[in-house]
């Protein structure tokens, strides 16, 4: 797409901006005093650019608050002229589209459930023909890169000049460590296809709680995103939305302050090239370390469980299988039967001595 490979940059998007782009606000606007008051105490911390509110919240489960409604687009445009700050919300409709422009909304974004789905996308870039108003393109819930290039091309073919994606994280089956697993390999392949998309990370539904948001945000800013989107409540434990993993106001000035803002690598093709592909080998390598650690707490239940039934740890006719079946499967992606035995065998003596920790104490 050749529109796509000349989009301009998110700081010039509006004037005086600089990265990192830090994009805060609550989950969901409650009420005028709490998208007031959350508004211009980030407004103080001097380190906001922009003001987001959720106010039609797609829920996971129904019985959740589903968002306050048009009502709260007045209290952000409220905001919005109290702190001179542009304002963003996130749409899902057509007609979510027409109130938001109606309420004077700078930025629009599209949530991670709306870009699964190719109607409501299509319905949405339908809405904006004639209309150029940035657009923030949030990753699909799933690990599916195609589908969130297709959103952006729907976006950008309805005319659209100014695009952006965000990176919330992928739901991933078995994840405990975050709430959203940030599968950093998947906005770099983005990002190397459409060297100049802006990119903005958003820690707060990546990790789903508050003490992991500003290290999650620093790994964005090396990988070179544009920016960051961070939840903020001025009662965070009372959010009527993701409680766990909003901040107050003053926090977010605190992390902002906090972060290194690197150099981007030189723009030498090759150079950045080859840092793209040694992110990517980080981050799987990251990703085989958090599955290993899940699969030695499986050991340690099974330790607990021989225990209980007076088994013996080895069971010599399991672990034959075990090598039997994985060197097949590792034949068929190309992996040597020496490597797979030499691995399987350092896994499973990890994992004997756990279950060894266990037996024995
Ligand atoms: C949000 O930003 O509040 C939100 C609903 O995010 P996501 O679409 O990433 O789940
Ligand atoms: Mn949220």
């Amino acid at each position: 797409m050749e529109a796509l490979q000349k989009l301009p940059a998110i700081t010039d998007w509006f004037p005086g901006v600089e990265r990192p782009i830090v994009i805060s606000g609550p989950c969901s606007a409650e009420s005028e005093e709490q998208v007031l008051e959350t508004c211009m105490r980030l407004k103080a911390t001097g380190k906001v650019d922009m003001l987001r509110a959720g106010i039609w919240k797609p829920r996971t489960r129904p019985g959740n608050f589903e968002g306050i409604g048009s009502i709260g687009l007045k209290w952000l445009q409220k905001a919005k002229v109290a702190t001179g700050l542009p304002t963003t919300v996130e749409v899902a409709t057509a007609a979510h589209v027409q109130e938001a422009l109606k309420h004077g909304v700078d930025v629009l974004w599209i949530g991670a459930r709306t870009t699964v789905n190719p109607f409501s996308v299509q319905e949405v870039a339908d809405a904006l023909k004639g209309v150029d108003i940035p657009v923030l393109i949030k990753n699909p819930i799933n690990a599916d890169l195609d589908l969130w290039i297709g959103a952006i091309e729907r976006i950008q073919q309805a005319g659209v000049t100014q695009i952006g994606g965000i990176h919330r994280g992928f739901a991933k089956y078995g994840e405990k460590q975050y709430r959203n697993a940030p599968q950093w390999q998947l906005p770099i392949e983005l990002k190397r296809r459409f060297p100049n998309l802006p990119m903005i990370c958003d820690p707060s539904h990546i990790c789903g709680n508050r003490h992991m948001l500003f290290e999650v945000a620093q790994e964005a800013l090396d990988l070179n995103f544009d920016g960051v989107m961070i939840e903020s409540h001025i009662d965070p434990d009372n959010a009527w939305s993701d409680a766990k993993q909003q901040v107050v106001p003053e926090r977010v000035g605190e992390m902002v302050n906090d972060l290194v803002v690197r150099n981007t690598a030189p723009q030498n093709g090759s150079l950045s090239g080859l840092s793209a592909f040694r992110s990517q080998i980080d981050k799987y390598d990251d990703e085989i370390m958090a599955l290993f650690a899940q699969r030695m707490e499986v050991a340690q239940k099974i330790g607990q469980y021989k225990k209980e039934n007076n088994i013996s740890i080895l069971q010599t006719k399991r672990w034959e299988e075990i090598l039997e079946k994985a060197f097949s499967k590792g034949r068929k992606v190309g992996l040597s039967d020496e490597f797979i035995e030499k691995y399987l065998k350092a896994v499973h003596q990890e994992s004997i001595d756990q279950q060894n920790k266990i037996m024995n104490k």
